[in-house]
């Protein structure tokens, strides 16, 4: 067979690609362009590395004798994209028993034993595949090379080869195996690799790090990793080699250090050059550079220059920074910045550099992390708060009555539920960070313990940490590190919103929501769910009263005392929207959510509405559904107890009124929810015009509103041509139509889901990235049907999906004016929507 030695000679002409070389060879080929002092270096490109894979021999001469009489060189991987891994590198191959003797005259015999017993360490684990513990016995003496070409030849039962072709051959080829092998290929296809994934390989002349005058050799890099600010960073070692000064405890600093010498001190000049060339590599490479440098008897080289490894927060700054200095466009800088690294800057995160003792897992969602004192119940969460000491609510799930413990709590657990239960919604709307379906952890609520899987046990009082960004449950305190809500997060969402053309608002339903969503530069609010006003311990009463009310004057009477509650509500999301659109939700949660759940609740309820418990339980009963999401719910009750709508309409209108007196002009929407049929929204529209012609009437103030339709049965997305006729809007609520389409419980699917997904029943949970197939063609078809009718519809969708970038990505290109999304998640969805239209 007809030996192989195709490669390349890297200089600034030569004809390097990254889809051929890879990377590395590329990355090289900039450095030597750019004037860097790189060691002479060839490219095997992945065709041949392939064919040395399949078997075909290497001409490992004709590769050696392109560096001329030059004793060892080093072999790097060059795959295509950096991480994508690839093999370990390869140092000093040429060395044998003459070079060995000539580095003991040059150079004295520790430093040679060094360089020798490295290679043979490398050679015997990876050509070899002999086991690595028999060739590292953690210290180096005088005896350990003798030890490792003994133990060579004793179990190859050949001597350690001499003849440098033979070395550089075996080792191109053990390389070019170790990626193809199975666990390799998984590796980098879970990293995003191809399947044809190829590698190229780079062969260079060392530089030795080991020498009589200066020697050794560092890694500098210009920014701090976490923080991304400017910053030498790095380590340099005297007599050492490749990145052996990151390993071991003896390297020095780079920069004039009060804790020991540094290169700076012992020498300048290198050290100057060194952030010569780091400011060459960040304006020509248009990147932050990590440099690994070597230098032999006072002569520096630079044998690569690899990214720097970041934070997401370091990300966007390294971003920013670069536009600003005008060495890569906004767009770039915004392209980026994945949109999912953001919410990490939004919440505080567990460091990652320190130690997780995690003893649950479940599913992250809500990001952040918190850490806090664990309690069991939303009277408990309370109490906490109410001292000072911030608290972790963990619960089997949760329901509404918990929202006040889930405002009080810092963070929230639940051992069941998925993302789109009611823990998951309520938290992300808060921003506090929650894990659902935590397995692995027993909750015991009886005698209030939680027992981890190992059978740890934490009691009311311990300190959890909740990592709502990964799903993990620590015990302790964890490390913590600060949002970075700053000026250039700001700036990189700013250019964002310049290039994006699909509108963002959020979901909000209080003014500390609203709040958020300004601070987040929502375009305004996409969703107000009102119900979720009325569990503030005040309003529940009130709202239980009218629940129970016997006649039509009683539960006027009740509604009349919501009224003004509600109308400050409204004044309040209208004053801090200032002009941006707010669409309103009328009242959608079943009745009998407002009622306590448990006996001692009823007597409490009893005793307030001054009835006899059985009559409260009987009543309690009575409005007890089987399938309450199905049920008595949305545009239903609306339809039934057109009472409720009407005061709501009333509460929108005099705020409206109220707000615009003081000079904001304010035009409401009004949205249905969980309609399924014309005539629902036909009846609706009458009710409420007629509330907002009486208080025109009655305040003499003219005002418009827009009435909407909430698009959340596979009905009304089929029938949306005629529902149209009578809205101004369609907002596709996709967690109740993602529920309804597949015949899915939205609470309960937790429980099988991670087995549909990994089974690949579903792709993913079409709670949290839209089913594009299904629920998405009914979307299609909402959307076409609607604006058939009515050209001039607005469409969007309100559901959790709003926030997702895919979903983001489908809404844009079926032509929807904007998506709508849990405030803590309007950054990401700008910046999302910005990389779709670039
Ligand atoms: C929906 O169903 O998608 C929606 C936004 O409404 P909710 O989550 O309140 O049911
Ligand atoms: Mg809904």
């Amino acid at each position: 067979m007809q030996k192989i030695a195709e490669f390349a000679e890297i200089t600034p002409s030569a004809d390097i690609r990254r889809e051929a070389h890879g990377w590395r060879a590329k990355c090289l080929q900039r450095l030597v362009r750019l004037d860097l002092p790189v060691p002479e270096t060839v490219a095997l490109p992945a065709q041949t590395v392939r064919a040395i894979a399949a078997g075909h021999p290497v001409d490992a001469k004709a590769i050696l004798s392109h560096f001329g009489p030059v004793p060892l060189i080093s072999v790097r991987p060059s795959p295509e994209n950096p991480d994508w891994g690839g093999p370990g590198t390869v140092l000093n191959i040429g060395m044998n028993a003459a070079q060995h003797a000539r580095l003991v005259e040059t150079n004295g015999r520790e430093a040679a034993d060094a360089l020798y017993l490295r290679f043979v360490q490398a050679y015997a684990t990876h050509v070899a595949r002999l086991d690595p513990d028999m060739f590292d016995s953690g210290k180096t003496n005088a005896d350990s090379l003798r030890d490792a070409l003994r133990h060579y030849e004793r179990e190859m039962e050949e001597a350690f080869p001499e003849d440098p072709a033979q070395q550089l051959s075996e080792v191109l080829r053990s390389m070019a195996r170790a990626w193809e092998g199975t666990s390799a290929r998984l590796l980098r296809q879970a990293k995003g690799a191809p399947v044809e994934a190829a590698l190229g390989l780079v062969v260079q002349e060392m530089a030795q790090g080991i020498g009589q005058g200066i020697s050794g050799s560092g890694v500098m890099q210009f920014i701090d990793p976490v923080t991304g600010l400017p910053l030498v960073k790095g380590r340099y070692l005297g007599q050492s080699q490749g990145r052996d000064a990151l390993k071991k405890t003896e390297a020095i600093y780079l920069t004039r250090d009060k804790r020991g010498p540094s290169l700076e001190d012992i020498a300048p000049e290198i050290f100057a050059d060194l952030i010569r060339h780091g400011a060459v590599c960040r304006q020509k490479l248009r990147e932050e550079m990590q440099i690994e440098f070597t230098i032999e008897d006072g002569k520096l080289s630079v044998l690569d220059a690899i990214k720097v490894q970041r934070s997401a927060r370091a990300g966007l700054k390294i971003a920013v920074a670069l536009a600003d200095d005008g060495i890569i466009s906004r767009e770039e800088a915004v392209l980026r910045v994945e949109p999912r690294a953001l919410s990490e800057l939004l919440h505080p995160q567990v460091d990652m550099r320190a130690a997780r003792d995690v003893f649950a897992k479940g599913i992250a969602a809500s990001p952040g992390a918190a850490v806090g004192r664990i309690v069991f119940s939303s009277q408990a969460a309370q109490a906490s708060a109410a001292r000072g000491e911030p608290c972790i609510m963990v619960r089997r799930e949760t329901a509404p009555e918990d929202i006040r413990g889930m405002h009080a709590a810092v963070g929230v657990v639940t051992e069941r539920g998925g993302v789109t239960s009611h823990a998951a919604v309520i938290a992300r709307g808060l921003g506090v960070p929650c894990v659902v379906g935590a397995s692995g952890m027993r909750l015991d609520t009886k005698d209030k313990r939680l027992v981890a899987a190992d059978g740890r046990v934490f009691g009311e009082g311990d300190l959890i940490t909740v990592d709502g960004t990964t799903g993990d449950v620590l015990a302790g305190a964890a490390e913590m590190l600060a949002p970075a809500l700053d000026d250039t997060f700001r700036k990189l969402l700013g250019w964002a919103d310049s290039f994006r053309d699909i509108g963002i608002r959020a979901n909000a339903d209080t003014p500390a929501d609203a709040a958020t969503a300004r601070q987040f530069e929502a375009q305004g609010i996409g969703l107000c769910r009102t119900e979720h006003m009325f569990f503030d311990e005040d309003r529940l009463v009130v709202m239980r009263e009218m629940i129970f009310a016997d006649t039509s004057k009683d539960r006027a009477a009740a509604l009349a005392r919501l009224l003004p509650m509600q109308r400050a509500d409204f004044v309040q999301l209208f004053e801090i929207m200032a002009g941006l659109p707010v669409c309103i939700r009328l009242f959608d949660p079943p009745l009998h959510e407002f009622l306590p759940h448990s006996r001692e609740g009823l007597r409490e309820l009893a005793e307030a509405l001054d009835r006899p418990l059985s009559e409260v339980t009987r009543r309690a009963e009575a409005l007890a559904e089987f399938n309450p999401m199905l049920g008595m719910r949305g545009v239903r009750l609306g339809v039934v107890l057109p009472e409720i709508y009407a005061m709501q309409a009333q509460a929108i209108f005099e705020a409206t009124v109220e707000v615009a007196r003081k000079g904001a002009p304010v035009v409401p929407e009004i949205m249905i929810p969980l309609v399924s049929a014309r005539r629902e929204v036909e009846l609706v529209k009458t009710h409420i015009d007629a509330v907002a012609a009486s208080v025109r009437v009655k305040t003499g103030v003219a005002f418009d509103y827009k009435l909407g339709v909430m698009v959340e049965t596979p009905r009304a997305a089929l029938r949306a041509g005629e529902i149209a006729q009578h809205a101004a809007f369609l907002s596709f609520g996709t967690n109740d139509l993602t529920q309804m389409t597949y015949g899915l419980s939205r609470d309960d699917a937790g429980r099988f889901m991670n087995t549909y997904v990994q089974q690949g029943v579903f792709p993913e949970d079409p709670f949290h990235t839209l089913d594009v197939d299904g629920v998405g063609e009914l979307l299609l078809i909402g959307a076409e049907r609607g604006r058939a009718t009515r050209p001039d519809l607005t469409v969007s969708i309100c559901g959790e999906h709003g926030g997702n970038p895919e979903s983001i990505g489908f809404c844009r290109k079926a032509g929807f004016d904007y998506v709508s999304c849990s405030p803590y998640r309007v950054p990401l969805a700008r910046l999302a929507a910005a990389h779709l239209a670039l």
